[in-house]
């Protein structure tokens, strides 16, 4: 009797189980379907998979295609363990673990030969070393994109680790070492425990699905809020001027927007003085309060300290009711004093008081009413002249003069 070399027996064994999974095979046409065993498959064109993986690098970008092949690939080689191993009895594990490598050469992938095996699964050790001719994945990716400097059979890492780790009941991590694609002879990968590897994050991102859409819909909700912040910023359409001076001014009036500083706007009669007030009301937190504008020039002297601080019935002649000023009706918004500088003294005086003390007394009262307002005043004269002339008080002038913003004619 000729004693079989240990090659020629590992080949007629190969054989044997490669034989067996072919027997497993069955063609439907009846039903449309395919059967491995009790595993539902598909045969499809390796040229469409090829373009899938195509559009998954272009449309995710190269790691996240990556991730995914394999995934995908991981979950297959769990599957193909599971259908080899189902109601058989293998003599070893050497044979036993044999199975999948044929399988996948069955299915196509590439042919597939394990030079080097040591497993004990009692003892949890393992290692493999896998050599892959005509790797479908090393074959497309060269069509597609030219030689790469790194192994790209994806699906193949993915499903030896799968494999490898159901197989073992452990973590097993198989990393391609050489690639066709990448100039190699063939692809060839070694297996090993996750623990063995300096490196292990690919089995990480094995194991960790990401979310690409969670990741899309947290995006998209960043973009609706910063797209809100923006526009919240934004000029609004009744803001005319567009002159690198005028959007200065406006920028400079944003930065105030969400303090309670006290603004003083500059610039010649026309240019808006109003409008940008009412913007810093309406972009501010106090937007669904009152805002109240007083043109101080406008109102006769001896009249300006009732319209702004209020007057109790029969304070003077002619006060016939009581009534609140524009201090009281303001309170929580804000109040607009265009034409500051043409306040008398004596309501100025008053005028400090208030925003010293965040209170009112109505002309002819003695009670006080407390008001939160924000003051923003306006001049086109220059108060620190009518300071130096003794028609502005200096201290009043530093209390409003807090944030000064020039606002340039339209012209400029
Ligand atoms: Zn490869």
């Amino acid at each position: 009797m000729v004693k079989k070399s240990k090659l020629a027996k590992e080949t007629s064994a190969n054989e044997t189980v490669s034989n067996n999974l072919r027997s497993q095979l069955r063609f439907s046409s009846e039903t449309g379907e395919i059967w491995l065993h009790e595993h539902r498959m598909l045969l499809v064109h390796a040229d469409s998979h090829a373009k899938l993986r195509r559009e998954l690098i272009e449309s995710l970008g190269i790691s996240r295609a990556r991730g995914m092949i394999m995934r995908i690939g991981y979950a297959t080689g769990i599957n193909d363990c599971e259908l080899t191993h189902i109601n058989r009895n293998w003599t070893n594990d050497h044979e036993s673990f044999m199975a999948g490598p044929l399988l996948f050469t069955l299915e196509g992938n590439a042919k597939t030969s394990i030079p080097k095996l040591e497993i004990n699964r009692k003892m949890g050790k393992f290692y493999v070393e896998a050599l892959l001719e005509n790797s479908w994945e090393s074959q497309a990716y060269l069509r597609h994109y030219g030689e790469s400097t790194e192994g790209v059979c994806w699906y193949l890492h993915g499903y030896s680790s799968g494999y490898c780790s159901a197989f073992m009941g452990k973590p097993i991590l198989c990393k391609e070492i050489k690639c066709f694609a990448a100039g190699g002879k063939h692809c060839y990968l070694v297996g090993k425990p996750v623990e063995e590897w300096d490196d292990s994050s690919d089995y990480s991102l094995m194991m960790n699905q990401e979310s690409i859409a969670e990741q899309l819909i947290g995006l998209q909700n960043e973009v609706v809020h910063l797209r809100s912040a923006i526009s919240e910023k934004k000029m609004p359409s009744y803001v005319v001027g567009n002159s690198p001076a005028f959007l200065a001014a406006y920028d400079l009036l944003m930065q105030a927007v969400d303090s309670q500083i006290t603004v003083l706007l500059l610039g010649e009669t026309g240019v808006g003085k109003e409008v940008f007030a009412r913007t810093l009301h309406e972009k501010g937190a106090r937007c669904k309060e009152s805002f109240i504008a007083i043109n101080c020039a406008a109102i006769p002297h001896d009249l300006v300290e009732s319209e702004l601080f209020g007057v109790e019935k029969g304070a003077f002649t002619g006060a016939l009711a009581s009534r609140p000023g524009r201090f009281e009706r303001a309170n929580g918004g804000t109040l607009f004093l265009d034409e500051v500088g043409d306040l008398p003294l004596s309501a100025q005086a008053k005028l400090l008081r208030v925003l010293q003390e965040g209170e009112v007394e109505r002309l002819g009262g003695t009670k006080t009413h407390k008001v939160n307002v924000r003051l923003v005043t306006a001049t086109n004269i220059d108060l620190r002249q009518l300071v130096e002339n003794g028609k502005f008080r200096s201290d009043l002038y530093y209390r409003l003069n807090a944030l000064q913003i020039h606002i340039p004619p339209l012209r400029t």
